[in-house]
């Protein structure tokens, strides 16, 4: 099916749908949140009732509290069936977790992505790796969809591209993806607001979080990889919320003369997540699937049974440097 074909076929069967619901992947980022919610605000834009729903029990990060219409996400154990579940940033079904079974119980599932490795089954897939968010596709689907985005609309889906690009500063920031984001600001969002709110918000226990992750920076194979943890004590000492951790990486990342970083968030549960970064040409997707995980080739993770040394363990040698 050719992209322009997913795209009618997306926006047929929202229209024909008596009921919707739309899903994200698990630690949903501002992509999957700002996604969501701007379909949502599309779909009521068109006429058509929709609901976000939650991946797990845990509540929205904080960081995307400020999103309109982010008091509409419902839990999983609160949702019925429905005729179009619109799975969006998730390339599996398994990340959609606890959504997962009514996302394979509806009548027909549309799968909205930009991952690589989306495995789209016999979902309706608007698939597009060259897109830089999922945002960019809800964007164009509104399109598809006859519906003029509005202000609330554009702020969240403005939200989404500025959250994947790394504030327009990674790889998929393209002519296209500004050409995209100054539609966006045309129709309303307001950068200088979204910024503030993502990432001028902090806690003082986030700052104090970051501190630590900073001062671990450890470099590994030959000094082409740096990597820092965090663990469940780093957050109860410094008062820092679960969600305040997503962009420490970011900060890793600064670091020049390195190919490849991660940041390990170590569970009280046994599991260790990682996060992984390229710069330049390194391709991080590719080790973060080795190990039963994914993403792109520039930003990937992985859930890991174990903690710090088992991850390194796992991790290091399958990044620039460590196969020597
Ligand atoms: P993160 O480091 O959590 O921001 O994730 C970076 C990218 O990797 C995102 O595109 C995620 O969708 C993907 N990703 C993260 N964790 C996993 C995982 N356990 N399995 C598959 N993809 C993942
Ligand atoms: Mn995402
Ligand atoms: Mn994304």
């Amino acid at each position: 099916m050719t992209l322009p074909d997913a795209f009618s076929q997306a926006a047929r069967a929202l229209r024909e749908a008596d009921s919707v619901l739309i899903g994200v992947h698990v630690d949903p980022d501002g992509d999957a949140v700002g996604s969501a919610l701007g379909l949502m605000l599309v779909l009521e834009s068109a006429g058509i009732d929709s609901a976000p729903v939650l991946p797990t029990n845990d509540p929205l990060p904080s960081t995307y509290a400020f999103l309109p219409g982010a008091d509409r996400f419902i839990l999983a154990q609160d949702a019925a069936v429905p005729d179009v579940f619109v799975a969006l940033d998730s390339p599996d079904p398994r990340r959609l977790v606890l959504a997962e079974p009514l996302a394979r119980a509806a009548r027909t599932l549309i799968m909205i992505d930009h991952h690589p490795d989306a495995t789209p089954g016999d979902a309706i897939a608007v698939l597009n790796p060259e897109a830089a968010a999922t945002g960019c596709l809800v964007w164009e689907l509104a399109h598809h969809l006859g519906v003029v985005p509005d202000s609330r609309t554009a702020t969240c889906l403005y939200a989404a591209l500025l959250t994947d690009t790394g504030r327009f500063s990674y790889s998929n920031t393209s002519a296209k993806t500004l050409r995209v984001a100054a539609e966006m600001v045309a129709a309303g969002a307001v950068p200088n607001d979204i910024y503030s709110a993502i990432y001028e918000n902090r806690s003082a226990g986030a700052q104090a979080l970051l501190s630590r992750a900073l001062g671990r920076i450890t470099f590994a194979n030959g000094g082409l990889v740096a990597y820092s943890w965090v663990r469940d004590a780093d957050f109860v000492e410094t008062g820092a919320r679960p969600a305040e951790a997503e962009n420490l990486i970011d900060h890793v990342r600064a670091l020049g003369g390195v190919e490849a970083v991660f940041l390990v968030k170590v569970n009280g549960d046994g599991k260790s997540r990682v996060s992984l970064r390229a710069k330049d040409s390194a391709d991080v997707g590719s080790a973060a699937r080795e190990l039963g995980g994914g993403g792109h080739r520039a930003a990937a993770g992985v859930t890991l049974p174990g903690g710090l040394d088992d991850a390194l363990a796992a991790v290091l040698p399958l990044l620039p440097g460590g196969r020597d």
